[in-house]
């Protein structure tokens, strides 16, 4: 039985995480929950799994909160509620899948406290993997993966040390733009960038998919995660999203971990790794899928990815700087101040601008991620 804390439970990976919990009752204790402001779904699934603590971002709503709920389950709010959760000391294990950069403190946090981790929320490794990874070797935890593409690299390498790898592929789906000419980029609208072809997935990862800005920060993701330099780290796109990822290996091998798209797979893993435990949840059928396509991404229409790898090779407070910037002109897209172009535009100027500090501490990662933020805000008008 693994005790586990969800920050984001109201979310796509955090209601997909309660599914896994429902599913196998005999291993999975759900402890604490944590929401942003989604009151009434916090409330609903606080009843079905009775944790002992939860949290809210509005302190009024966790005063109505623990009204309705008594003294059984404990409710905070804002960032001191995520840290509570972040280190209750019956959890085994926090699940991070809290969109932005709130993750941070509360991942670090729980490392601190000698918690494993699962991170889907990868600006948590963009903005500091140098320090969260160090962290974790100190505190002797793991951090395990939850997205689809670094949990098949984990499936793949098998424990494998990053000596043994030649290159570590992630697969992209290529986005609903894939195919779309650099003529028709002015025309993109917000509801034909929500059209994601194969996830279902929370507002700001499903542009990041369209801009291939999500493939570039698992590139630093990846860096970090398998301790593996940005220039084996590389991208295929393959429409069908069926193989996850892949490892080659020095000796020319290459392992792939395929399925048909669904994240209740990574997540189970991740909370039930190491073992694998019985699931009818996903099936494959391959003569049904017929075809698996590769494909060059094209780094002419979609810079992000050539962005991203840039700001993962430089390192320092650089990939805080692209995600940050990110974060500003993905909102502005979603407000219909900016076009589809501008985004990536905006990263590219906020970045140029940047005077990078290597090996950044915590507080100068957060004031280069402050920085951006205003640079970035200002580019969107
Ligand atoms: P969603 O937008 O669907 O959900 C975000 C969750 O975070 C919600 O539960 C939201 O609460 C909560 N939240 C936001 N801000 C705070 C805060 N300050 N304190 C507490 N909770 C907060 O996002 P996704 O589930 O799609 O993505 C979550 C993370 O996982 C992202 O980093 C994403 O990149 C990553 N990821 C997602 C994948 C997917 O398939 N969706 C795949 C791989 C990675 P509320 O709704 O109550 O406001």
């Amino acid at each position: 039985m693994k005790n586990v804390v969800l920050l984001g439970s109201t979310g796509s990976i955090g209601t997909s995480t309660i599914k896994v919990a429902e599913d196998l009752p005999e291993r999975i204790r759900l402890v604490g929950l944590a929401a942003g402001n989604n009151v009434d779904l916090l409330l609903e699934q606080t009843r079905k799994f009775q944790p002992e603590a939860i949290s809210i971002t509005d302190p009024a709503k966790a005063a109505e909160l623990q009204g309705k709920l008594g003294s059984l389950t404990k409710v905070y709010s804002n960032t001191e509620g995520l840290l509570k959760l972040a280190t209750l000391p019956s959890a085994d294990i926090v699940l991070i899948a809290i969109v932005g950069t709130a993750g941070l403190q509360p991942a670090l946090a729980a490392i601190r406290a000698g918690k494993d981790i699962a991170v889907a929320s990868k600006e948590i490794l963009v903005m500091a993997g140098e320090i969260v990874m160090n962290e974790a070797r100190k505190h002797g935890v793991r951090v395990l993966a939850v997205d689809s593409e670094h949990s098949a690299i984990f499936q793949c390498l098998d424990d494998k040390p990053s000596s043994s790898v030649r290159r570590l592929w992630l697969t992209a789906s290529g986005g609903p733009f894939r195919t779309t000419p650099k003529s028709d980029f002015p025309n993109i609208t917000l509801e034909r960038a929500l059209k994601h072809p194969s996830w279902v997935m929370g507002r700001k990862i499903t542009i990041d998919s369209a801009t291939l800005f999500n493939k570039g920060l698992e590139m630093i993701e990846a860096r970090w995660l398998f301790d593996v330099e940005m220039p084996r780290v590389s991208v295929v796109v393959h429409p069908q999203s069926v193989v996850h990822s892949m490892v080659e290996f020095v000796d020319g091998s290459i392992i792939a971990q395929l399925s048909t798209p669904d994240m209740c797979l990574p997540i189970q893993y991740a909370l039930t790794y190491p073992e694998r435990i019985q699931s009818e949840r996903v099936q494959t059928n391959f003569a049904k899928i017929a075809n698996l396509t590769f494909e060059e991404p094209d780094t002419d229409r979609f810079p992000a990815i050539n962005l991203a790898r840039k700001s993962g090779e430089v390192g320092g407070t650089l990939p805080a700087v692209l995600n940050a910037a990110n974060e500003v002109a993905v909102d502005a897209f979603c407000a219909r101040r900016i076009g589809f172009e501008q985004i990536t535009q905006t990263v590219a100027a906020t970045m140029a601008k940047h005077q990078v500090v290597e090996h950044p501490t915590l507080e100068q990662i957060l004031e280069a991620d402050t920085w951006a933020r205003r640079q970035a805000a200002i580019l969107c008008g």
